[in-house]
């Protein structure tokens, strides 16, 4: 479902180059829980942005979903970002939005109609347990519903895959754990591809099927999550 083909990220040029990402294989499986684990400036960031194209690969191509994006002019590059849904570590939720509106913004912007995108929200609200929420704004939110609200509004375009950028970073152990369970659910659920990068070996064990190790820009060794954890 994810293919990334010798894709590297290098910022600047000359000696004062950063090679933050080396050519990199990787190809996460439709269905697939994907984690990439690795220290602060090991690439993780770097690497996933480069799935969905905010980041531009220096080199290298990327697949998602069978179509290669890095091919892709700018309005077809759009659309197909809409098949690719990503949520982050500090939400990027819009203060001035309710929840209902923050979740119904990317509809808006596809030109969705509104009677479609109301059919299309609440079920998600629901499944994401903000239906009562739903007239709130972000300030009135604790983290986890914010979390929450942010994944939502992934989930509102009908993606096949979401890429998870920190998303439990900045929440409690016990919120971590109730949203990590609610991307388990997604993924049974609607079959979602998730890739998703962190600092927390917790995280990949809890919810990854195969997991990468990232250091230096190098995904050095990747494993199914049982094999990962076992120590010879
Ligand atoms: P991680 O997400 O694992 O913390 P990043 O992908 O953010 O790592 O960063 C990898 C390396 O690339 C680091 O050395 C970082 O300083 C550098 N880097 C990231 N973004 C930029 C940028 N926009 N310009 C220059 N260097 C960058
Ligand atoms: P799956 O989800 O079954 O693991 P993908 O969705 O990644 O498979 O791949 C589907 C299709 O995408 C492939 O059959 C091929 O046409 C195209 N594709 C994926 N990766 C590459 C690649 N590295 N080079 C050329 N085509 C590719």
């Amino acid at each position: 479902m994810i293919t990334l083909d010798h894709v590297s990220k290098t910022y600047g040029s000359g000696a004062g180059a950063i090679h933050a990402l080396k050519p990199t294989d990787l190809h996460v499986p439709q269905g697939a829980i994907h984690g990439v684990i690795g220290l602060s400036g090991a690439g993780k960031s770097t690497l996933i942005r480069c799935v969905n194209l905010l980041e531009r690969p220096t080199t290298g191509r990327v697949y998602v979903d069978g179509e290669e994006l890095t091919a892709l002019d700018a309005a077809s590059l759009n659309r197909a970002r809409h098949r690719v849904g990503m949520i982050f570590q500090h939400f990027n939720l819009l203060s001035s939005r309710t929840v209902f509106a923050n979740v119904a913004l990317p509809l808006e912007l596809m030109g969705v109609a509104k009677r479609e995108i109301r059919e299309r929200v609440e079920p998600l609200l629901e499944m994401t347990g903000l239906s009562d929420k739903r007239d709130k704004y972000p300030a009135e939110l604790s983290g986890g519903q914010k979390q929450r609200v942010a994944i939502a509004r992934a989930l509102a375009s009908r993606p096949k895959v979401l890429l998870c950028d920190e998303a439990t970073s900045a929440l409690d152990p016990q919120t971590t754990v109730s949203i990590l369970e609610l991307l388990q659910d997604i993924n049974r659920k609607l079959g979602l591809t998730i890739l998703l990068i962190t600092h927390e070996m917790e995280v990949v064990k809890s919810i990854c099927h195969r997991v990468g190790l990232i250091s230096g820009g190098e995904l050095v060794e990747q494993a199914d999550v049982g094999d990962f954890f076992t120590t010879p």
